[in-house]
């Protein structure tokens, strides 16, 4: 590179300026990039000898001209050859000059070594250099240069990125290109880390939601462009939460990796298998030409996932619930289908578990129905369709009925009178939980004091709690109920699933330790419906358990079932906990339930869940008779 613009070219017999060709006088163009300084500097020199200049004769100015410019071209040739930044100019891919920091960028011992290689092809991937010099075609000299991020090869092979700012500068008769550049690459690998966490699971290294979405998209787009078909399967792991609960939650991940790699040899390179979260799994499969494609696949996953998991040298047994849809027919757009998937996937679980189910125009219909339902439920509250009904809790040694537990009504104008089983999944899916939660605690404390002022004072409520109510300010919301109704809170007890004690035990503990400190009893619904470890026994502080009916209604019939409630009351007794059973239906079940020492009982038998008022007359009709007898 040149760096003088001289009345006379440089003499040639300069060594270091081999790779560097003289510019001419005229080349205005070339000037900016290398001259202004060296001018400045010529200037000042000039002006400091000018009482000299009438003395001497053209020969001598024209040879003091020529020295110092070359002093100057000396001082920015050792400016650009010490420059921390790598300096090349380059003309068709041969090198016209390099200085030492290109060099050590691309790991040549100096400048000299990489000139002598005559090509800079080796330097950078194919494609790279031709990228860059078109960029730079429509760039003439002078003007701002042009910026790219390139990657390199070093000398021992490895990758690197440069950020290069390049431009062509007029050279000889023709036009070179300049480019100065900086190593990048630990920036850009440091860039690719923070794109990878976002768009990456951390557990299994499969792209994550956001990926999956963006990856369902383009294949969506391509898919209408082709008129081909895109499906999506929703995978979710059967009881996934048992294998957490009962080996942890490293046998877990582990399980989550090793379920990974299974999916992604179940389908093709150019698919995406991703992970939606928690134990849901999403494979895309782009470009399906059948339907019976698709089902392969999806056969093929299930019976991939169903064959047995080691973790921690023990054999472990999981299936898998896929739901399947495809675009154009179950979607229109990412979200939709996979909407669709899930929604088929649920069917799935509904049916039984370790299935694959498409979905089909009726799902839609009932998804739609549950979107309406949803609108409806929201309105419920304020419209006075929810009501409570009450049933009554027997003490089996004396019959007395010592308390009542609140069970939801919707009169839903559309459906009528609905048990409360499906619409109360409904409520805790959207949340709703929460605000008709603290509804049934104020109407249910309401309705004890009425009783209690009729002279039942010695009766308990029994509330139902979601594991979603536990998240909000229950204690608030029960205390606010309990004062408004001078009601103490031992009268109270909240009926919580095994599922409340397993799902997050360290942090629901530590809302029932406070409601428990606060007087209020807790209650374990259902028992024996979960696939939780026992242990929570113990470390929650329960005082009642309550054998879930399925279990009271087989008491007689079938002989495990009745060794088992048999079981339960003697552990529970242990336990220093009360047992209730529910769904008493026969005089029989009593007896059985009577004979092994059961605390309190529930059920038809009794009574059929009651509004207040009916219940207010049965505690009537039962205390004249409790009377006269
Ligand atoms: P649960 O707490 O186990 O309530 C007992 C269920 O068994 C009630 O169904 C009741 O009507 C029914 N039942 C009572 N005796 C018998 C019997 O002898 N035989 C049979 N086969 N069934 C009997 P329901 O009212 O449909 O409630 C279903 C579930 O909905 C409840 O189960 C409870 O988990 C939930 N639920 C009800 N009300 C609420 C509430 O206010 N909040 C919350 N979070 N959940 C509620
Ligand atoms: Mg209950
Ligand atoms: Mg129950």
């Amino acid at each position: 590179m040149s760096i003088a613009n001289a009345d006379q070219p440089v003499a040639d017999d300069t060594p270091q300026m081999q790779h560097l060709a003289p510019l001419q006088p005229d080349d205005a163009a070339a000037r900016p990039a290398i001259r202004p300084p060296a001018l400045a500097a010529i200037g000042d020199d000039s002006r400091r000898t000018s009482g000299f200049i009438g003395a001497e004769t053209g020969m001598t100015r024209s040879r003091r001209t020529q020295n110092s410019l070359y002093a100057s071209e000396e001082r920015f040739r050792s400016l650009v050859e010490t420059s921390l930044f790598g300096v090349c100019i380059e003309r068709a891919g041969r090198p016209l000059f390099v200085n030492q920091a290109f060099a050590d960028i691309f790991g040549y011992a100096s400048s000299d070594e990489l000139m002598a290689l005559g090509t800079l092809d080796v330097l950078y991937p194919l494609g790279e250099p031709q990228r860059l010099a078109q960029a730079c075609k429509h760039l003439p000299g002078g003007r701002s240069p042009s910026q790219h991020e390139i990657r390199g090869i070093r000398k021992d092979g490895s990758l690197i990125w440069l950020h290069a700012h390049s431009r062509i500068v007029p050279w000889d008769d023709g036009t070179a290109l300049q480019s100065t550049l900086i190593d990048v690459t630990l920036r850009k690998r440091y860039e690719d880390h923070l794109q990878h966490q976002a768009t990456f699971d951390a557990v299994t290294d499969l792209p994550n939601r956001s990926l999956a979405l963006d990856r369902l998209v383009s294949a969506i787009e391509a898919a209408r462009r082709r008129a081909s078909c895109v499906y999506v399967l929703f995978i979710d792991v059967d009881h996934f939460k048992k294998i957490n609960d009962t080996l942890g939650h490293t046998a877990g991940d582990r399980l989550l990796r090793q379920l990974a790699q299974r999916l992604k040899a179940s389908v093709r390179q150019m698919d995406t298998v991703a992970r939606l979260g928690g134990d849901e799994f999403v494979v895309i499969l782009g470009d399906v030409r059948l339907p019976d494609d698709a089902a392969a696949v999806a056969g093929k996953i299930a019976e991939a996932c169903s064959r047995p998991f080691l973790l921690d040298g023990q054999e472990t047994f999981v299936t898998v619930s896929v739901g399947a849809a495809a675009f154009p027919e179950d979607g229109d757009d990412a979200e939709d289908l996979l909407r669709s998937a899930d929604a088929a996937m649920y069917v799935g679980k509904e049916n039984g578990r370790g299935q694959v189910h498409f979905f089909t125009p009726e799902l839609r219909q009932r998804s739609h129905d549950r979107l309406r339902r949803e609108v409806a439920l929201r309105h419920a509250l304020e419209r006075g369709e929810l009501t409570l009904h009450y049933q009554p809790l027997i003490e089996i040694r004396t019959g007395t009925v010592v308390g009542a537990e609140a069970l939801l009504r919707w009169c839903d104008p559309e459906h009528g009178n609905t048990g409360s089983d499906e619409f109360v999944r409904l409520a805790e899916d959207t949340g709703l939980i929460v605000p008709i939660g603290e509804w049934v605690l104020a109407t249910g404390c309401r309705d004890l004091r009425r009783w209690i002022d009729a002279g039942h004072d010695h009766l308990g409520l029994c509330v139902n709690i979601s594991a979603r109510q536990f998240r909000g300010s229950l204690p608030a919301a029960i205390r606010s109920s309990l004062d408004a109704y001078r009601l103490d809170p031992q009268v109270l007890t909240l009926e919580i699933t095994e599922g409340v004690l397993t799902e997050d035990p360290g942090e629901f503990k530590a809302m029932m330790d406070r409601l428990v400190a606060d007087g209020i009893r807790l209650a374990v619904d259902d028992f024996g419906t979960g696939y939780s470890s026992l242990s929570y026994l113990s470390r929650v502080p329960l005082d009642t358990l309550k054998i879930d009916r399925s279990y009271t209604g087989g008491v007689l019939g079938d002989a495990t079932r009745s060794t088992l409630v048999d079981a339960l009351i003697i552990l529970a007794h242990r336990l220093h906990l009360r047992v209730v059973a529910e769904g008493v239906e026969t005089a029989d079940q009593l007896d059985f339930l009577r004979i092994r020492g059961c605390d309190l009982a529930q059920g038809y038998f009794f009574s059929a869940p009651l509004p207040a008022d009916d219940f207010l007359q049965l505690l009537d009709e039962r205390r004249t008779v409790a009377a006269v007898g």
